[in-house]
């Protein structure tokens, strides 16, 4: 029977006024609007949105994939899905939960070792491919057919047109194809809905969830607690996008780009906990720009910063991908070389100083020269703070033995 589509949201006042929630929808929503403000991680969020809506004592669709838009505003892609690909797939992960009697509450409560299980991505994997670019928007909603069509469409044109309308869209006679070129066996949502997730600047991206094996009915109140939970995590993933981008910048060093001192501390002692276990040696050389006060005072300020990110440079080109290269403070940085001995973070440091020379030469400045100071754990046991009083000692001898040179904790004066 073809769908009279009602409006999948409710909007009006009249609308309002069906909103029915049972104790159990009352009691899902709170459990899902927690557990989604509980977490910064995206996945998570994504893990416990669909399995809230696809859960039997949650809102029971079959299927839910969830689309997230890249950080250019770009395109749509897959974010991850959940449910049975086919129906025999789907009575029989219905009857395990059945026989496990899983609550809703232990399925949110498992993500950790879900995250990790293969089986539990195969829909993931299945809908891997899935992209729609939102610059031409318009012209694949222009291609969607109408709601009450009996037949298939491709899943992007759906999705083009919820996002450009800003609303929920639902069919149950419309099947969305999901397929690609190369499929054997096509893919489709049936008795589908689709929830634009969106904040008022940005498209965060699309939630899908069909009624594939089941009749589903869908209460106004039901539809009413998916918008919500949809907005809820467009709100919650761009949150953690937010939080993301500040713990990235926080670890950064805004002139440079390479990691700052706070990073440093934590790596060191990160590595050097590990090395105690490990007995494997650690080196670091902490280095310092020569004569920098003049070289501000003769060029200016501004040179002064180009100057930094010039050396930052040579250190980052020249360290090893495992090596941490940290700007300490002012115009002195660090090198961590894990695995690394004395003898051999001694070479290192030679080559490091003979780089930044010879490079500078040709540099609107003309030559820069560094000091480098040298010191190693060598079975890993020492702490964070005599290893860098040891490499600074080293540095000090350097400036005091005449500058653009190398000196080590170990080496005769
Ligand atoms: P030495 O060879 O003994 O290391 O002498 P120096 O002049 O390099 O050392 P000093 O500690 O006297 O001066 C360090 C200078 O580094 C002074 C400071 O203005 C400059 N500096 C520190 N941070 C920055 C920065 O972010 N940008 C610029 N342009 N200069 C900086
Ligand atoms: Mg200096
Ligand atoms: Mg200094």
């Amino acid at each position: 029977m073809p769908d009279s589509h009602p409006s999948p949201c409710p909007q009006s006042p009249d609308d309002l006024n069906q909103i029915v929630l049972s104790p159990q929808d009352l009691a899902f929503e709170r459990l899902v609007t927690k557990a989604i403000l509980q977490s910064l991680q995206i996945d998570k969020i994504l893990y416990v949105v669909l399995s809230g809506v696809t859960s039997g004592e949650g809102l029971g669709f079959n299927r839910g994939l969830f689309l997230l838009a890249d950080d250019g505003q770009r395109s749509l892609r897959t974010g991850m899905a959940v449910g049975a690909i086919h129906r025999e797939e789907a009575f029989r992960i219905w009857e395990e939960m059945v026989a496990k009697d899983l609550t809703l509450e232990a399925l949110l409560s498992v993500y950790d070792s879900v995250k990790d299980d293969p089986d539990a991505h195969q829909l993931s994997r299945r809908l891997g491919y899935l992209h729609l670019s939102l610059e031409n928007l318009s012209e694949h909603a222009s291609m969607a057919p109408d709601l009450s069509t009996i037949g298939r469409c491709r899943i992007e044109t759906m999705l083009a047109q919820s996002l450009l309308e800003r609303r929920p869209l639902h069919s149950q006679t419309l099947e969305l194809a999901c397929e690609q070129i190369s499929d054997s066996e096509p893919f489709s949502f049936v008795n589908w809905w689709i929830v634009p997730l969106l904040t008022s600047e940005r498209i965060v991206g699309c939630l899908v969830v069909d009624h594939a094996f089941s009749d589903g009915e869908v209460s106004v109140g039901r539809q009413h607690l998916l918008a919500t939970i949809a907005d809820l995590s467009a709100i919650a993933i761009e949150k953690s996008k937010i939080f993301d981008e500040m713990r990235a910048l926080a670890q950064v060093d805004g002139l440079t780009g390479l990691a700052n001192r706070h990073t440093y501390n934590q790596a060191i002692h990160r590595l050097l906990t590990q090395g105690r276990q490990t007995g494997r040696p650690l080196s670091i050389i902490v280095l310092d720009i020569d004569h920098f006060k003049r070289f501000n005072d003769k060029h200016g300020h501004l040179a002064g910063d180009d100057a930094l990110r010039f050396v930052a440079s040579v250190l980052r080109a020249n360290a090893r991908k495992t090596d941490i290269v940290a700007r300490y403070g002012g115009e002195e940085f660090v090198v961590v070389l894990p695995d690394t001995t004395y003898e051999q973070a001694l070479s290192v440091a030679e080559k490091l100083i003979s780089t930044v020379r010879v490079e500078s030469t040709t540099t609107a400045w003309g030559t820069i020269t560094i000091c480098a100071g040298v010191a190693s754990s060598p079975e890993g046991g020492m702490d964070g703070t005599t290893l860098f009083e040891n490499a600074d000692k080293a540095l000090y001898r350097a400036k005091r033995n005449g500058r653009d040179r190398v000196e080590g904790h170990f080496r005769i004066p």
